[in-house]
């Protein structure tokens, strides 16, 4: 059995990772989706234990007290991390585990699991980004600028990935992102037979 692996995807709230990813997942079927625990309110549509694990402020504290999350971060003024116990269970079954998580929640993952592989998935350009955000017509102005200060200073850190997606379009970037997973599989089966494992 190949040993499992930590895909860790970013990019700016709003760039559509999502949509790249849950195609993705339509078309590999290794591929094991961390759902995260927020103690942000839902979207309309969003789904508890689809989208997020949606939980109380006070329930998040517990978790963090517990020991339960993988990295957690407070982001526009709510709670979001990667529970723990799903992500070592399916890494231990071998499968590709994907988190989509922020730019800090990444540099902690990289930390933890050295070998996990990070994707950075990008606007063509930031008025694109701020035409995306504005149409899903869910944040109120003041969230929208918020969105976009964050979006700015998560492009300072894009050098720290090991892969960038300029998401054009959803078809092209699933591609890209599917090549990715083939050829790091790839990479980590050389690695375990030159090293005789
Ligand atoms: P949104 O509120 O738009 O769903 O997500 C806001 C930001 O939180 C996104 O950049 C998303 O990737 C990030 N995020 C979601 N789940 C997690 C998590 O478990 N850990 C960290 N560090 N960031 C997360």
């Amino acid at each position: 059995m190949k040993p499992g692996l930590l895909i860790v995807v970013s990019g700016p709230a709003g760039v559509g990772k999502g949509t790249v990813v849950s195609q993705v997942r339509l078309k590999n079927r290794y591929v094991a989706f961390s759902v995260s625990a927020t103690s942000r309110i839902p979207r309309p549509g969003e789904i508890d234990g689809e989208n997020y694990y949606f939980v109380s402020r006070e329930r998040f504290e517990e978790m963090i007290k517990n020991d339960e999350l993988l990295e957690w971060v407070e982001y526009c003024g709510n709670y979001y991390g990667t529970p723990k116990a799903y992500v070592e269970a399916e890494l231990a079954k071998g499968r590709i585990v994907i988190l989509e998580i922020d730019v800090e929640g990444a540099g902690k993952i990289k930390k933890q699991y050295p070998k996990s592989v990070s994707i950075f998935i990008t606007p063509p350009t930031l008025d694109e980004l701020r035409k995306r955000i504005t149409k899903r017509g869910t944040e109120s102005t003041e969230i929208i600028e918020e969105r976009m200060d964050r979006a700015e200073k998560e492009l300072d850190h894009i050098h720290e990935y090991d892969y960038i997606i300029i998401n054009d379009t959803v078809e092209k970037s699933t591609k890209e992102f599917l090549q990715i997973l083939e050829k790091e599989r790839n990479n980590y089966g050389n690695e375990n037979i030159k090293k005789g494992e």
